[in-house]
């Protein structure tokens, strides 16, 4: 089986191929790597192969998969947990199979989540610089303790649940809300209505998926409504909050600080070096000129771990759709290839 993998990083090649090498040796399965992502320009690359492999960024909709199925391309891997970039009434009506990686290190994403807010808090990234230029002075280096501190978790799945343990391992004390609660929250962290999650957490952290009903959760009303001067992290996608209400959150020092590892329009920036090029994003510039905001770019999930187990379960998802073999990680079952 010919597989396409848009959006393709060195990092990508050596896991999914060390994985072909080992536990999917003589699997049949081919994968040839496109470093470009997956868009209306790039999409007449896929012609001829059998499967795609996609990741966040890469745009899975409607006529992206009708031109896909038209190249008789069968199969859709993603190699992540979201799919909110994927439209699946289209995937179904073309009976296209489409597979995720649901959970491959909830730790990686929750891990990154407490290094952001230490990072912030700490100021470790200006500690960093000031030290290595010999100047020793603390002024603006004043954080808080995280012991004894509210802490607000929206989505208590499986990364809010690994997020809720850590902070509840530093003495917070952890609030969540989910529509869907889970007995494991429920033995780290109380269950609250979501405004007033918002009201008492210090920190606010977001692990909750996009969706339609999910789009700018975090808006001016909700910024509003929370407490003045905390601090709120987005490690799950960037429209959940509306960034240009965050700026003026910002600005009137509602907002205390920001962090975030993803962003509304990352996929104009993020994965790539636009280090000698021009960025032209005056909202992604705006929040470069804070000092309590840190941004990091899509970061969460890349640990060894996390990828060693997307290669695995990306290779294991296939292997199910050749042989015909129900796959759980299947978003859309299909008849077999
Ligand atoms: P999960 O499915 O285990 O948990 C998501 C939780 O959100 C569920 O409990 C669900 O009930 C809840 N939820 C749904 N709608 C909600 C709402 N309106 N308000 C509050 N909660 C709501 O998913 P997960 O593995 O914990 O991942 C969470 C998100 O993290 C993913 O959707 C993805 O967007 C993001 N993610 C980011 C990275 C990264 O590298 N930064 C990596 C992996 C996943």
């Amino acid at each position: 089986m010919n597989v396409a993998m848009f959006s393709a990083q060195p990092y990508d090649r050596r896991f999914f191929d060390e994985a072909l090498r080992s536990a999917y040796a003589n699997s049949g399965v081919d994968i040839t790597y496109l470093d470009v992502a997956l868009s209306e320009d790039t999409v007449t690359l896929a012609q001829g192969f059998d499967a795609v492999c996609a990741f966040v960024n890469d745009d899975l909709n409607d006529s992206q998969l009708e031109r896909l199925a038209t190249f008789g391309v069968r199969a859709i891997l993603l190699r992540c947990a979201g799919f909110n970039h994927i439209d699946m009434a289209a995937a179904k009506r073309l009976g296209l199979f489409v597979a995720r990686v649901p959970a491959y290190s909830p730790e990686a994403v929750a891990e990154h989540t407490l290094a952001l807010v230490m990072t912030l808090n700490r100021h470790t990234h200006r500690a960093y610089n000031r030290v290595r230029e010999g100047n020793f002075m603390l002024d603006g280096l004043l954080g808080f303790n995280l012991h004894g501190k509210t802490v607000g978790l929206i989505g208590t799945g499986k990364i809010g649940i690994a997020t809720a343990r850590i902070f509840k391992g530093f003495g917070c004390h952890v609030l969540g809300y989910d529509p869907f609660e889970s007995p494991d929250f429920g033995a780290l962290g109380d269950y609250v209505a979501l405004d007033d999650l918002l009201a008492r957490a210090d920190i606010v952290s977001l692990h909750c998926p996009l969706s339609d009903s999910t789009h700018h959760l975090i808006d001016r009303d909700r910024l509003e409504g929370m407490k003045r001067g905390a601090m709120l992290v987005n490690t799950s996608r960037g429209a959940l909050i509306d960034t240009a209400a965050v700026i003026d959150a910002l600005k009137s020092h509602q907002l205390g600080a920001l962090a975030i590892d993803v962003y509304e329009q990352e996929s104009q920036l993020f994965f790539k070096d636009r280090s000698s090029a021009r960025i032209d994003d005056e909202v992604f510039l705006r929040l470069m000129t804070f000092p309590n905001v840190i941004v990091t770019g899509h970061q969460g999930f890349f640990t060894v771990e996390a990828l060693r187990e997307i290669a695995d379960v990306t290779l294991h998802n296939l292997h199910c759709y050749m042989v015909g073999k129900a796959c759980d990680n299947a978003l859309c079952p299909a008849a077999t290839a």
